[in-house]
């Protein structure tokens, strides 16, 4: 059993920490150009955007999914910004009763973009105050209780639904449906990284040369949440250590001492990959048998940790659980038994 690790504050962990802050707010992209990589879905929006402002309406209903510390609530705003409409911003487990989210929607300005992060966290009769706002906008309220209760309709201001999820399939198909434009947001490569690294540094006034950029942003796990984040670290050992300016060299110094790898893995996904080789011959392992193993939960396992390492080709899904792969023995310096299967 791997002991427990505060997940929240990995140095590559892709989630947002409270203390992260402004210099998150800054660095925010505010124009789909500013925006770099998911060239898909920018082609996609930018069009969908255009088609709307063309026929004065607002923009169909988008739902956004993938990894944390991609990018979704950066897109949101991108929407409201290039749509011209002001943008209110929520999450799932924060609307709690029907009454706060019936509160939001009519407090909404005709036109509005309104984001719910963690949008498969609401619950169930939350999202039935939902489908006819989305549909009609529209709210069906009920005034009363027993035999003397009735319903009434009540129009909500017209508005823009932006959702965003890690995965689409953890939505209800009634609230998927009613989503017009679904979006994959996917993994960054190291050079679209690259990229960001250096507008970051550009913001932030840090020095830094093109090697020190691609280092850092090939050991940032596809995810610019997390390169943001290893840049500003890489920094202060900059400062402090060397002459401020970010190189290679700088970069690599400062990330070994931080004990993350070339490929961007920290102790604990080692210390997960190990236990399935030590524990599981490698593999096949259950999703639930390796999250007790590791005390981590399954959907953090699922969504934080798994996408990474499959992207490098260190884990492979298969019906029968989860298996390390040749590349991964041979990264983490470990000879297979001979029993497993290598894929
Ligand atoms: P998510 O909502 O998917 O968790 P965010 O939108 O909060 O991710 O993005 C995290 C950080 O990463 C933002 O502060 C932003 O600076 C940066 N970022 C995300 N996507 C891009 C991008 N395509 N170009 C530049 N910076 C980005």
């Amino acid at each position: 059993m791997i002991e427990d690790m505060d997940f929240e504050n990995r140095i590559v962990s892709p989630s947002f920490t409270s203390v992260e802050d402004d210099a998150e707010i800054t660095l925010r992209p505010k124009t789909l150009s500013e925006y770099i990589g998911q060239d898909k879905v920018k082609d996609n929006l930018s069009i969908y955007i255009e088609a709307a402002k063309k026929r004065g309406e607002c923009l169909d209903h988008v739902l956004l999914y993938g990894p944390p510390g991609l990018g979704k609530t950066t897109l949101a705003g991108i929407i409201a910004r290039e749509m011209g409409v002001n943008i209110r911003v929520t999450s799932g487990p924060a609307i709690e009763k029907q009454g706060d989210l019936v509160a939001i929607l009519t407090a909404l300005n005709d036109g509005d973009v309104l984001f719910i992060d963690e949008i498969h966290r609401l619950s169930r009769n939350i999202e039935e105050i939902l489908y006819p706002a989305m549909e009609d906008f529209s709210l069906d309220i009920i005034l009363g209780k027993g035999p003397s209760a009735r319903s009434i309709r009540l129009d909500v201001p017209r508005f823009t639904l932006v959702g965003a999820t890690t995965r689409s399939g953890q939505l209800t198909a009634p609230l998927r449906d009613r989503f017009g434009v679904l979006l994959r947001l996917d993994l960054y490569t190291p050079e679209q990284l690259g990229q960001i690294v250096t507008r970051s540094a550009g913001i932030l006034g840090i020095q830094i040369d093109r090697d020190g950029a691609l280092e850092i942003a090939s050991r940032a796990r596809g995810t610019p949440r997390i390169a943001n984040r290893l840049l500003k670290r890489v920094r202060d050992i900059a400062e402090i250590q060397f002459d401020g300016r970010i190189t290679e060299t700088v970069a690599r110094e400062a990330l070994k001492r931080f004990e993350i790898d070339e490929l961007g893995l920290d102790d604990f996904d080692r210390r997960m990959l190990k236990a399935i080789i030590t524990n599981y011959g490698g593999g096949p392992v259950g999703l639930e048998t390796l999250s007790a193993a590791v005390g981590e939960e399954a959907v953090t396992i699922e969504d934080v940790y798994e996408p990474y390492l499959m992207q490098i080709g260190f884990l492979s899904r298969t019906p029968r659980g989860r298996c390390v792969t040749a590349a991964c023995y041979e990264h983490l310096g470990l000879a297979p038994t001979g029993q497993q299967q290598l894929i």
